[in-house]
């Protein structure tokens, strides 16, 4: 801090401010954790200086030898880590893997049989005549994924999202009565619909998803199955999600984040089956700027982390540990969409306490509690407001939470959730985002939230 200090003393001070909350809070943001010293350290070198458009040995930039090192690396150990056939460790961040993902699939999907048909190797070779036919193809092309308030994400085919201008979309939900996935009406409206796409994976879904019976459904209707592992690699990692839940060996491409479970650096990463390997090393330039030679190094060296047996163990006390908290919830009153959890999340519908999610989350924020609002199915608050708070156990269990400390976690959630009441607009009409917490109990719960 010192160093940076020297340069902007403001930017020093936010660094270490930003230490300082991160450590007296109670971080319970499900896409977030604790990276380690060698994680962060990695990323501040020398290789963040070095341009490497390309792949490993076949580079546009003179002098990449060691961005070659880290980047088979890195490669090295996700290939092993995931028991995945390719590895591709460039992509800037999850938005961008899926990005490269879709890509390839309509890669792999569309051109690649378009230009056989023309009897040609590049696209640059098509008539005008082809590339129009067949820039029209491209862009006919369809995404069935989770929709948003089951826990789907934006990048799944959502018109705020580049996807949902790339593919035409539907979505599967979860059953009104349990919130669990129902398959069969995911393979129904697989039959109706006929993607090219089946999207798996979540942000906001508190459980497993069987990724054998996903795969049976794109085969079904002729579909490649893209999975979006972002928020829960960690458990896949830790072999926590094994056999029919562990999307590697069921999806044709993976997709993921590395910051989050997998406790590594702000990054993305995609795996694929052997056939559209080549299309995915093709991201960067396709969808992708230069790669972040000083990112993927620190991708090895999570990695690494994340091979050592002791990983194993942190990726099923995440799992214990959401469980406790659940548990410690409901006992205590609270409403769970699904009734619990199994991953690393825990969805609060907030509005059995009179609470919009947006006021549930500032009042934990004011009390110490660091959470985000979440829409729930079906949200009658949208998803501005929304009526639930997504909770997530990674980042306290890296530093060491176990259950009696997400049980005392539930209590002080409980506590400023039933301490806290709506209040009015200037008019007189209800606010979807004033609250307040009964005198005192903020203060007192942020003092105890740090103590835990
Ligand atoms: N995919 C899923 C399922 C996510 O939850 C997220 C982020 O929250 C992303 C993709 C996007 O990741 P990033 O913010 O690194 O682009």
């Amino acid at each position: 801090l010192q160093v940076i200090g020297a340069v902007e003393p403001r930017v020093a001070d936010a660094i270490g401010a930003e230490l300082a909350d991160q450590r007296a809070s109670l971080k319970l943001i499900a896409s977030e954790n604790y990276a380690s010293p060698a994680v962060l350290l990695t990323m501040g070198n020398w290789l963040s200086d070095k341009y490497a458009e390309g792949t490993v040995g076949h580079r546009f930039y003179a002098g990449c030898q060691n961005v070659d090192t880290v980047e088979a690396l890195a490669a090295e150990h996700a290939r092993e880590l995931f028991g995945a056939p390719h590895a591709y460790v460039q992509p800037h961040s999850g938005i961008d893997a899926n990005l490269v993902a879709f890509w390839a699939v309509l890669a792999s999907r569309v051109e690649a049989p378009a230009l056989e048909k023309a009897g040609v190797r590049h696209v640059n070779e098509l008539t005008d005549a082809d590339w129009a036919a067949l820039r029209r193809q491209l862009g006919d092309q369809r995404m069935l994924g989770m929709s948003l308030d089951a826990g789907g994400h934006l990048t799944h085919g959502f018109r705020p999202n580049i996807s949902g201008k790339m593919f035409e979309q539907s979505s599967y939900g979860t059953d009104p009565g349990s919130g669990l996935l129902d398959y069969d009406a995911v393979r129904e409206r697989a039959r109706e619909f006929r993607p090219l796409i089946l999207m798996a994976g979540y942000s906001a879904y508190p459980r497993r998803v069987d990724f054998a019976r996903m795969r049976e459904i794109a085969d079904e209707v002729g579909a490649t199955l893209v999975v979006d592992m972002a928020h829960f690699a960690g458990l896949v990692a830790g072999k926590v999600f094994a056999g029919d839940f562990d999307p590697v060996p069921h999806a044709h491409v993976v997709t993921t984040t590395t910051h989050k479970s997998l406790r590594g650096p702000r990054g993305g990463m995609v795996l694929a089956q052997p056939e559209f390997a080549d299309a995915v090393d093709r991201g960067c330039p396709m969808v992708l700027g230069g790669p972040l030679p000083h990112v993927m190094a620190a991708k090895a060296v999570a990695f690494a982390e994340a091979r050592q047996p002791a990983f194993a163990g942190y990726a099923q006390r995440i799992v214990d540990n959401a469980v406790s908290l659940a548990e410690g919830l409901t006992r205590r009153g609270a409403t769970l969409v699904t009734g619990g959890t199994d991953n690393h999340i825990v969805l609060v519908d907030v509005s059995g306490f009179g609470l919009t999610g947006r006021q549930a989350e500032s009042a934990l924020l004011d009390a110490g509690i660091v959470t985000n609002r979440n829409a729930v199915p079906a949200d009658p608050n949208g998803a501005w407001y929304t009526s639930g708070i997504r909770l997530g156990t990674p980042a306290l269990t890296t530093r060491g939470f176990g259950a009696d400390e997400f049980d005392r976690t539930a209590e002080l959630i409980v506590d400023v959730l039933s301490s806290t009441t709506p209040t009015a607009t200037r008019d007189g009409s209800p606010s979807k985002a004033k609250y307040a917490t009964a005198d005192g109990l903020a203060d007192r719960t942020r003092d105890a939230a740090a103590e835990v």
